[in-house]
């Protein structure tokens, strides 16, 4: 059974499932089996399900974690909204401080409107923008949507923002200056912050 709460420096992490309709040439998932002291985060068979998520969060002491942790881990936190929904809820109850990374493709995955059931569990967001235009953001982040994916990225970042918690963008320094400098104005044009992540093996 892979790890569900692990955790990486000073940070605790919710890793609930392995799905994720992305295949981005950065994506960690490719380097190994398993980010800082977490043993694995490949699950054998199955996503764990949400008694199996409450009581790893109920056994993880998270007040060494300034009571706050990232809903991140080897996929697509989005791919069990469901879980992922009823895991923040546990986890609010407790006061901890959730993150959500998410590369912003709920809606289609889910094939509705997610952002604000979304945003009513979480604190904040940070967002996978990868690339400034939907046709290099399908180059480097390979979406099984195509072209749809980029736009329907931003409009989850821009309903998040709407909803009112902070959202960040982020893009890999895998990418160009010149494509760093173009995401930057496109977040300015509409007013959300982007952080530039240095792309690390582990
Ligand atoms: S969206 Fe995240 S989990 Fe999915 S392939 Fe990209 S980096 Fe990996």
């Amino acid at each position: 059974m892979a790890d569900i709460v692990y955790t990486y420096g000073n940070q605790a992490y919710l890793n609930i499932t392995n799905a994720c309709p992305c295949r981005c040439t950065f994506c960690i998932r490719n380097n190994g089996d398993s980010v800082g002291e977490a043993t694995t985060l490949w699950f054998e068979n199955h996503s764990p399900a949400i008694d199996e998520i409450k009581a790893e969060i109920d056994a993880f002491d998270f007040e060494k974690y300034n009571n706050s942790i990232t809903i991140c881990g080897y996929g697509e936190p989005t791919c069990a909204l469901n879980n992922l929904i009823d895991a923040c809820k546990h986890l609010k109850n407790k006061g901890i401080k959730i993150r959500l990374n998410t590369n912003g493709l709920s809606d289609l995955i889910n094939k509705r409107e997610t952002a604000k059931e979304i945003c009513e569990v979480i604190d904040s967001v940070s967002i996978s923008l990868n690339a400034p235009t939907a046709e290099k953001y399908n180059e480097i982040t390979k979406p099984s949507f195509g072209e749809k994916a980029f736009d329907a990225m931003l409009s989850f970042a821009k309903e998040c923002k709407e909803y009112g918690i902070p959202v960040k963008l982020t893009v890999v320094d895998v990418i160009s200056k010149e494509d760093i400098e173009a995401c930057r104005k496109l977040c300015e044009e509409i007013d959300i912050p982007l952080r530039v992540r240095e792309y690390t093996a582990e």
